[in-house]
């Protein structure tokens, strides 16, 4: 039993201002796993105070200084990686392949990226008469999501370190162990006081104190629309900055070629990686109408071949992350049946010989897009291949979406992937796959405001300075 009942807080492990206890569930078992402690406003109003004395020093502080202290944090990254790992698997339900794998490999990919960054970033340059300084923005607020924990954490914490910000951390209550770890690395790596904070607790009560925090002047969050809608009223009346990262319902364009089977197979066993738990996952199959039998037999064949068990074991797919994800997940393929969708593999219940744990069938529809499985984001292992007649078609419906997070694009000639990833309206688009820590990330319309991941990573954390006459 894990039990991580204190915060850190100026430097400093601390008991909560009120005591208050929440049990943490692992989904593959329902058990409890161990504990954590919920927060109050008056925790929050303790880690601003210490975020806003540290920022007086470490916003000045040098590009060396930031520098030589990520370099520190990496190496003690590097020395707690598989306890990160054995972290994530237990709280969020990650295969151990997953989980000591791409999981804890992005966070450490977006600390190495943000030392590669801040090694030639600009902080100053001059134009005519005048010099334009980036400076650090001040006490940030980190809201972060369960699904890929260690992402969501890396690549807020790491940029807004190395651009001078000092923070303050709210972890997800179903995903709270990494963080937790992630802080010990902080603190063993001698972040100065202050600089990170880190409060475990409920998003209404800790990150709702943060957004709305006179102190505090930028939030960065990452979660669901709804709640980052809430999230941008509650800071409008201090008027500070909010980056959004919020959820999508993203196409996959599958062109009429040779390799049609094959793309169509990748792209239905990456929808089911992480459980489906993925913001920017191609949960939108669009195949060519004429190929659509092609298309079915390869679908189904991919998700019926999707091992799914208990993430202790060498599977491709662990549960969900918890029972009220489950029951959402379970209402969606309902949904979709009641609308007519042909389920093709998977559908309602537990995959068979799994009686406990939080586990969902591989579940392939084929249906249309004005569909609510087609609209909404399902946030399960859920995919709905929806046909288009041609390309034309095919963007239109990719762009007929309140979301715009990713995008993909499958086919053997280039030309015409690239000229179908042109007229996607989203944030990120895959052609034939591929990953860059250095390519922004980040939604169009209900999907978001923001820009992580690399150079465009560090401007959420940077205010523009003009001084004119500098010359
Ligand atoms: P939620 O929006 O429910 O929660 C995200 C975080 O916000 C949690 O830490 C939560 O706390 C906190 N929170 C909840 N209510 C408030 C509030 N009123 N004020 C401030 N903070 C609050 O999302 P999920 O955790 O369920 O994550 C899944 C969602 O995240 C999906 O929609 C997904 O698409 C999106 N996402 C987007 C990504 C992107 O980069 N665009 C990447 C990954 C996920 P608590 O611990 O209490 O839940």
């Amino acid at each position: 039993m894990r039990s991580y009942t204190q915060f850190y807080i100026d430097g400093r492990w601390t008991s909560p201002v009120t005591p208050k206890t929440a049990e943490v569930i692992n989904p593959a078992t329902e058990e409890v796993s161990g504990e954590i402690s919920l927060g109050s406003p008056a925790d929050v109003d303790l880690a601003v105070a210490a975020a806003r004395r540290a920022f007086a020093t470490y916003g000045e502080s040098s590009v060396k200084d930031r520098l030589d202290l990520l370099e520190s944090i990496q190496a003690e990254y590097v020395r707690r990686e598989a306890e990160l790992g054995e972290a994530i698997m237990v709280e969020m339900g990650a295969p151990k392949g997953l989980a000591n794998g791409f999981h804890t490999l992005l966070g450490k990919g977006h600390l190495g990226t943000a030392i590669e960054v801040l090694k030639e970033f600009k902080f100053e340059e001059q134009r005519g008469v005048t010099l334009i300084r980036k400076e650090p923005i001040g006490v940030c607020g980190l809201i972060t999501p369960w699904n890929w924990p260690m992402n969501q954490t890396c690549v807020k914490i790491f940029p807004a370190l190395a651009a001078g910000c000092t923070m303050i951390l709210k972890p997800p209550q179903l995903a709270p162990y990494s963080a937790q770890i992630l802080a010990e690395i902080l603190d063993k790596a001698g972040v100065p006081a202050g600089v990170f904070n880190m409060i475990q607790g409920q998003g209404s009560v800790i990150g709702a104190a943060l957004t709305r925090h006179e102190d505090v002047d930028m939030i960065s969050f990452t979660g669901s629309e709804p709640v980052g809608v809430q999230i941008q009223k509650d800071a409008a009346d201090t008027v500070k900055r909010v980056g959004l990262e919020l959820g999508g319902k993203s196409a996959w364009i599958v062109l009429d070629d040779a390799s049609l089977a094959a793309n169509v197979a990748g792209a239905t066993a990456g929808m089911m990686g992480n459980s489906g738990q993925t913001c920017s996952a191609g949960s939108r199959l669009l195949v060519p109408a004429s190929r659509l039998d092609d298309v079915k037999r390869a679908a189904a064949e991919a998700a019926n071949g999707v091992t799914v068990g208990d993430p202790q074991s060498d599977v491709a797919m662990g549960p969900v992350v918890s029972k009220s994800q489950y029951n959402i997940i379970q209402q969606y393929i309902e949904k979709g049946l009641e609308e007519g969708a042909e389920l093709i593999a998977g559908g309602l219940g537990r995959p068979e010989g799994l009686d406990k744990g939080w586990y969902v069938k591989p579940t392939v529809f084929v249906g249309t897009n004005d569909m609510v499985i087609a609209r909404e984001e399902i946030f399960g292992p859920v995919l709905v291949i929806i046909p288009y007649d041609d390309i034309d078609d095919a963007v239109r419906i990719a762009n007929d979406s309140n979301f715009g997070l990713g995008g993909y694009v499958s086919g053997e000639d280039l030309d015409t992937c690239r000229a179908v990833s042109r007229r996607m309206r989203t944030g990120a688009i895959w052609v034939n796959g591929g990953f860059d820590f250095h390519a922004p990330f980040g939604g169009y319309k209900r999907s978001g405001n923001g820009r992580e991941w690399g150079e465009f990573g560090f401007h959420e954390y940077l205010e523009v300075k003009s001084v004119i006459g500098w010359n």
